[in-house]
C-alpha cells in the first residue's frame, strides 16, 4: 500500500486521516511530497484571491483548532462547571502537556533522556490527548524546525509573523516540498511510536475526549461535564499553550546564548508551557534534558523526568557540561559588551594618530595651543583647560613638556576616569617617544589585556590600562 503523506504539516496527522489503517513503512524514510499531480502547482505556489481562497484553509485542522472550542465554549453555557471536574481538567492538562514536553519533545524528538516502555506509552497516550499530531510527525516536523531555524524551511518560522508561527501553519496549507528534510528514521525503531502513529485516530478520540468524560464520569457522575472541560476545553488549552513554544519562544525575552536567531528565554512563555520558555538555552542545548538550568527557574518537565528517574523510569539524562554552557553564556556577553563599547567614544586610535616631532610639539605649545604630552601622546587640552578640577595653574605649568610623570602620580595620581577623558583628546604620537615604546613593550609582555581586540577589531583598553598610564614614572624626552 502506498504511504505517501498528504499536505504535510498538519496539526492531526494527515496520513492517518485519509488511511487510517495504514502501517508507517519501517524502511521507508519520509518522503514530503504531495499526492497531487507534481507537475501541477501547489496550491499555496498560487496566490491568495476571492475565489479560491477556501483551497488555501485546511478545513480540518480550522475544525480541530478552532471549530472544537468554540463549540466547547458555546456548550459550557448549558453545562454547570463542577468542582471536581475542574481540578480533574487542570490534572489531566498538565498530564496531557506533559505528553508533549516530556513525551514528544524531550524524549523522542530530542532524545535527550531513555525512558521504560511503560513511562513511554503513558507518555504516548497522553500526548495523543492533547490532539497535537503523532509522535513521528510531530518529531519530525521539529526536528526541521531545529535543523532549519527562521529560514524557509521551518515549518513555523516566527519570521513569518507571530500569528503564523503559531497557529497560521497549520490553518492555512503548506507546501510540503518547501519543509526541510529531517530524519526521524530512529524513531521507527520504537514500536510505542509505531504503534501510536498507527493507531492515532484512535488515540486521539480515546485520550482526547472519551477518557476525561469516563473519569468524571464514573468517578462523580459528570459525564458531559468532563466531556467538555477536561475534553474539548483541555484540548483548547493545551494546543494553546504548546503552540506558545513556536511563536512566544521565538518572540519574547532574553537571548543569553546566542543573538544570531529568534529562540529566546522568558519566565511567561516558561509558565504557559510547562518550562519550555527557557527557548534560547534549549535551541543551543536541544539534547539537555533539562530547558531551565536555575533551580529557580520554573520547568516542572525537568522536574518530573528527574522524578521518573528516582523512580526508575528514565535513565540516561543528558545534560550539557556547566562548562560549555558558561563559555556560550560569556562568548554573548562579550558580544554585548562588545556592541555597547562600539557606542562610545575612545580616542583617535593610536595607529592613526599623527606622528609629531618633539620639537613641533613645543613649538605649536608656546605659540598658544594648549598641547601637552602624557606618554609620548600628544592631547590637546586647550578647551579643557578651564575645566581641569586640578585647576588652571597644574595644567598648564605641562603645556609644552613631558607630562607623563606629572599625570602620573608626580603631582597628583589620576583617576581611570581622567586617563579615559585624556584619551579623547588624543591629537599626535611623538617621534621616537620613548613612552610609546615602553607602552609597546608593556603590550608584548601583556598580550592578554592590552592587546585584546573586540568583534569590530578595535582595542579593548581595560580599566587602567590606558596608554597615558604609566606605573614608574620614566625619564622625559624632554631631559634628553
Ligand atoms: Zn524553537
Ligand atoms: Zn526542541
Amino acid at each position: 500500500m502506498s504511504h505517501q503523506p498528504t499536505a504535510g504539516m498538519q496539526a492531526i496527522d494527515p496520513e492517518y486521516l485519509s488511511q487510517p489503517q495504514t502501517g508507517p513503512s519501517r524502511s521507508e524514510p519520509i518522503r514530503n511530497h504531495s499526492k497531487s499531480d507534481p507537475k501541477k502547482p501547489h496550491i499555496t505556489d498560487l496566490p491568495i484571491t476571492r475565489s479560491n481562497w477556501y483551497k488555501h484553509v485546511n478545513w480540518l485542522n480550522v475544525l480541530f483548532i478552532i471549530g472544537l472550542p468554540i463549540a466547547g465554549c458555546v456548550s459550557a453555557f448549558w453545562v454547570p462547571l463542577r468542582w471536581q471536574t475542574a481540578v480533574w481538567a487542570v490534572v489531566y492538562y498538565f498530564w496531557t502537556a506533559l505528553g508533549i514536553t516530556a513525551g514528544y519533545h524531550r524524549l523522542w524528538a530530542h532524545k535527550s533522556y531513555s525512558a521504560r516502555s511503560v513511562l513511554k506509552l503513558f507518555l504516548a497516550t497522553v500526548g495523543g490527548g492533547a490532539v497535537e499530531g503523532s509522535i513521528r510527525w510531530w518529531s519530525r516536523g521539529h526536528r526541521a524546525h531545529h535543523r532549519y531555524t527562521d529560514t524557509t524551511k521551518d515549518p513555523y518560522s516566527v519570521r513569518k509573523g507571530l500569528l503564523y508561527s503559531h497557529i497560521g501553519w497549520m490553518v492555512m496549507k503548506q507546501n510540503p516540498k518547501r519543509i526541510g528534510r529531517s530524519d526521524a528514521s530512529d524513531l521507527d525503531q520504537d514500536p510505542i511510536v509505531i504503534w501510536q502513529h498507527k493507531h492515532y485516530l484512535k488515540v486521539v478520540f480515546f485520550m482526547g475526549l472519551i477518557f476525561p468524560s469516563i473519569v468524571a464520569g464514573v468517578g462523580w457522575g459528570d459525564w458531559v461535564g468532563g466531556y467538555i472541560y477536561a475534553g474539548i476545553l483541555r484540548i483548547f488549552f493545551v494546543q494553546q499553550a504548546t503552540f506558545c513554544v513556536n511563536s512566544l519562544a521565538h518572540w519574547l525575552g532574553d537571548q543569553p546564548f546566542d543573538d544570531r536567531n529568534s529562540p529566546r528565554d522568558h519566565v511567561i512563555t516558561a509558565l504557559v508551557t510547562l518550562g519550555e520558555g527557557y527557548h534560547n538555552f534549549h535551541h543551543e542545548f536541544p539534547s539537555d534534558y533539562r530547558n531551565a538550568i536555575q533551580w529557580h527557574q520554573y520547568d516542572p518537565t525537568k522536574w518530573s523526568i528527574w522524578l521518573w528517574s528516582k523512580l526508575g523510569l528514565a535513565s540516561n539524562l543528558k545534560q550539557f557540561r556547566a562548562n560549555e554552557i558558561e563559555k556560550g553564556r560569556v562568548q554573548q556577553l562579550q558580544k554585548k559588551l562588545d556592541q555597547k563599547r562600539a557606542k562610545l567614544d575612545w580616542g583617535v586610535p593610536l595607529e592613526q594618530l599623527p606622528v609629531i616631532e618633539w620639537d613641533d610639539y613645543v613649538e605649536q605649545a608656546k605659540n598658544g595651543r594648549g598641547l601637552i604630552a602624557v606618554a609620548g601622546v600628544v592631547h590637546d587640552v586647550t578647551d579643557f583647560i578651564n575645566e581641569h578640577p586640578g585647576g588652571k595653574a597644574l595644567i598648564r605649568s605641562g603645556l609644552g613638556k613631558d607630562a607623563t610623570a606629572m599625570f602620573n602620580g608626580g603631582v597628583y595620581l589620576h583617576s581611570n576616569a581622567a586617563h579615559n577623558l585624556l584619551s579623547t583628546m588624543r591629537v599626535g604620537v611623538i617621534r621616537g617617544g620613548g613612552e610609546v615604546e615602553i607602552w609597546k613593550r608593556a603590550q608584548h609582555e601583556n598580550k592578554d589585556s592590552l592587546s585584546a581586540k573586540d568583534d569590530a577589531g578595535n582595542p579593548i583598553i581595560r580599566a587602567g590600562n590606558q596608554v597615558t598610564k604609566v606605573h614608574q614614572p620614566i625619564s622625559t624626552a624632554s631631559a634628553a
